[in-house]
């Protein structure tokens, strides 16, 4: 017996807790939401950068089977179906189209996804990573907001749109940017004075916000993140535009790799 990280009850805890679930590798999306007209993943080339974390990247004694295959397991679910496909109930089912914008920039813009579902299930890998111990997730660290996302996820409560918002890019359009992917979750800063938490995780980047409520965030973040409305967008990175053009954008700077 030992105290589960997410009920903080003493439990048997279980030994394979995955902290990025395996079916976020997968090709994005599935043709049956009919989302994309992204060329399909495995055909990009100069992939040898983009390596998934071997299946072992799981651990032992962080959960609770309740926690992790109920509670967990009841977003992974929706997660799952909503954006790589599955059957998924009329009003929960998300529909998804591609667009441009006035300065020529491309997007997904993806409606009736749910909010608190989604969104739980996004912090609960962030909030994953901050709480393991294996190497990759050094960088994720989540400091005072680990309990704040705990409470959140354990309650079901997705708080508002400006709390731990997250912005989505996916860069499967963009053959250039394979051979810079890094696969290890990143901690940044921008100049601004945000500390984000990207994640690169199967040709999609998800950038998480993490700040004091009362921070300024950028407005492409308050405008583009999941919101409570039920939508979100996804940016697509140029193909063509270097990786420092876009980490400029976004106050950030090249990992030396
Ligand atoms: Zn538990």
């Amino acid at each position: 017996m030992a105290k589960c990280k997410l009920c903080l009850q003493d439990k048997q805890l279980i030994g394979k807790s995955h902290i990025i679930p395996e079916f976020m590798y997968q090709d994005l999306f599935d043709n049956k939401h009919k989302i994309y007209v992204f060329s399909p993943y495995a055909k990009l080339q100069g992939q040898e950068r983009i390596k998934r974390p071997s299946s072992g990247e799981y651990e032992n004694g962080l959960l609770c089977a309740d926690c992790d295959n109920k509670l967990l397991g009841s977003y992974e679910d929706y997660a799952s179906k909503a954006i790589y496909g599955g059957e998924l109930p009329a009003n929960e089912c998300p529909t998804c189209e591609n667009y441009e914008n006035q300065h020529g920039v491309k997007f997904t813009g993806c409606k009736n996804i749910s909010y608190k579902k989604f969104k739980i299930f996004l912090l609960s890998v962030l909030w994953r990573s901050s709480i393991s111990s294996r190497p990759l997730f050094s960088e994720i660290s989540l400091g005072p907001h680990e309990e704040i996302i705990r409470k959140m996820i354990y309650e079901g409560n997705p708080g508002e749109a400006s709390d731990y918002p997250i912005f989505f890019m996916t860069f499967v359009n963009d053959k250039s940017m394979s051979k810079d992917i890094i696969a290890q979750p990143q901690r940044r800063r921008t100049k601004d004075g945000h500390s984000m938490f990207v994640f690169m995780i199967g040709g999609m980047l998800y950038c998480f916000y993490v700040n004091a409520r009362n921070h300024t965030l950028p407005e492409y973040v308050v405008t583009e993140t999941i919101k409570p409305t039920n939508d979100m967008n996804i940016f697509h990175i140029p193909p063509g535009q270097g990786w420092d053009i876009i980490l400029g954008f976004m106050g950030l700077k090249r990992n030396s790799h």
